[in-house]
């Protein structure tokens, strides 16, 4: 039974549009459209598959305003982020579209004959997507699996469909086949579920929780399905006393607040060296205050909303009264799901703020002793994905690096994403890498051919 599904603007509450939501019978015909197609978007030269990605990219650069305004309405992301997640999806297809043309298989020595070896398209492949970032995590998704030649289905997630129905429009007006780029809004049970059962889908691509990516994970393996999991995070952002402390406060907001805290990188605890606590929470202080909070339009505004009313409430329900918060940031009255920036310190290292992943605008900060004592509370979580490390001392820098068990680290800064480079998590944060030169290979099987030389 098909259900439809209000998509709410989360700094107005008002209703945006309506979605309606795909069935499992839906899921099977799209998937059998997305085997036909693919057959025949892997028999196109691999030239003319580039091409139509460079043209799929060209028709997102034309669309990026139109892109960042919808998000904005979609999401309550501010419009300057909006514009670089847009933005995100061209670069992302732009740098796959070399992929098709470079695809090397090997030809390896061998007694007898000649061996080579093919990269092989999958077929089908789910992507499903949670509501924090549609845009660049539905293209980490799709850019690389249509460059190794498979088509994608795309699951957006139930709050936010609109960016993502626009991009599959995109696909169509680019000129992909009909059917390669399929975008299926749905419920996550629903749909998400039936590409993990159905034999078709041939890969599961899922940024989300890490309570449903172990679901996920379990299903995919009653088929042996290939998958990558994005999973949830609790990174560190470490300042040693060597920090420039002053650079370390001013952007320790921009580390954790972005995109209100919904973000699986958020460096939400904050380590400070004993030393330097106290200075660094005075220069803390002033940073979180100043972020501008409001109307996601307005091109001034730093932070908007959280997603919904019961994300809020999930959010608040880590600053009960009587929490300690050390400061706190303003945030809008009346309509929107609002919450301002908030320091929590002194927070002891099990108290549930400081080990859970909150996914909003809420901040701990926890002293450390020295280098071994850093690595050792930086450690001390299930997850893996990101952190920072502010020192002036390269050996340091290097030393903390290696240490700290995440898949991307910073080092005085708090940039975790490039579209050229790696992205993934350690432990509990997931499994496999997105983005980087190694991508669009993680959408392929590796065939080995002999050629008899006999006579
Ligand atoms: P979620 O796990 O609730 O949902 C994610 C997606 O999975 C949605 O599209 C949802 O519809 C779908 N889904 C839900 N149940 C499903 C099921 N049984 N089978 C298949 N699909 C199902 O996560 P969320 O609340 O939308 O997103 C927030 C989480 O995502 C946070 O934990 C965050 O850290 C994580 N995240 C991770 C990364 C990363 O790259 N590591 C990036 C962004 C967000």
């Amino acid at each position: 039974m098909n259900t439809a599904h209000d998509v709410i603007n989360p700094a107005t509450e008002q209703v945006v549009e309506t979605v309606r939501l795909c069935s499992v019978a839906e899921t099977d015909e799209a998937v059998a459209k997305a085997v036909r197609a693919q057959r025949t978007w892997a028999a196109l030269a691999p030239a003319d598959r580039a091409r139509l990605l460079r043209r799929f990219a060209d028709a997102v650069d034309g669309d990026v305003e139109n892109l960042a305004r919808l998000e904005v309405r979609n999401s309550g992301h501010t419009i300057g982020n909006a514009r670089g997640e847009a933005a995100n999806v061209r670069d992302v297809l732009e740098y796959y579209a070399a992929a098709p043309e470079r695809l090397f298989g090997r030809q390896i020595p061998v007694a007898g004959g000649i061996d080579v070896t093919f990269q092989e398209p999958l077929g089908v492949v789910g992507v499903i997507v949670p509501w924090n970032f549609p845009m660049p995590i539905a293209g980490w998704g799709f850019a690389p699996a249509l460059a190794a030649g498979n088509a994608v289905l795309l699951k957006p997630a139930e709050l936010t469909p609109l960016t993502a129905l626009r991009l599959g429009e995109l696909a169509l007006e680019a000129g992909l086949p009909e059917g390669l780029l399929q975008v299926l809004p749905g419920a996550g049970p629903v749909v998400g579920e039936r590409f993990v059962t159905h034999p078709d889908v041939r890969k599961v691509v899922f940024t989300g929780s890490t309570r449903v990516g172990t679901r996920i994970m379990a299903g995919c393996a009653q088929q042996v399905k290939r998958v990558t999991l994005e999973l949830g995070g609790k990174s560190a952002n470490i300042v040693f006393a060597d920090a420039d402390l002053e650079r370390a406060a001013a952007t320790a907001p921009y580390g954790v607040f972005d995109n209100a805290g919904q973000d699986c990188c958020a460096r939400s605890r904050i380590l400070v060296q004993r030393s330097v606590h106290d200075r660094f929470m005075e220069l803390l202080e002033p940073a979180v205050r100043g972020v501008v909070v409001g109307d996601p339009n307005d091109e001034k505004t730093e932070m908007g909303p959280l997603i919904s009313a019961a994300h809020r409430e999930k959010v608040a329900g880590y600053v009960p009264d009587g929490a300690p918060v050390a400061f706190r940031g303003e945030a809008p009255d009346g309509p929107g799901f609002w919450f301002p920036p908030t320091v929590l310190a002194p927070v002891e290292v099990t108290d549930p703020a400081f080990t859970e992943e909150i996914f909003g605008p809420v901040v701990t900060v926890v002293p450390f002793d020295d280098e071994a004592d850093a690595v050792r509370i930086a450690n001390d979580t299930d997850y893996g994905l990101s952190g920072s490390i502010w020192t002036r001392d390269t050996g340091r820098a290097l030393r903390v690096s290696r240490a700290v068990e995440a898949g991307n680290l910073s080092v005085n800064s708090h940039a975790s994403v490039r579209h050229s480079t790696p992205f993934g998590g350690f432990k509990r944060s997931g499994l496999g890498r997105e983005l980087g030169p190694d991508a669009a290979a993680a959408f392929t099987e590796t065939k080995n051919v002999f050629i008899s030389t006999e006579e």
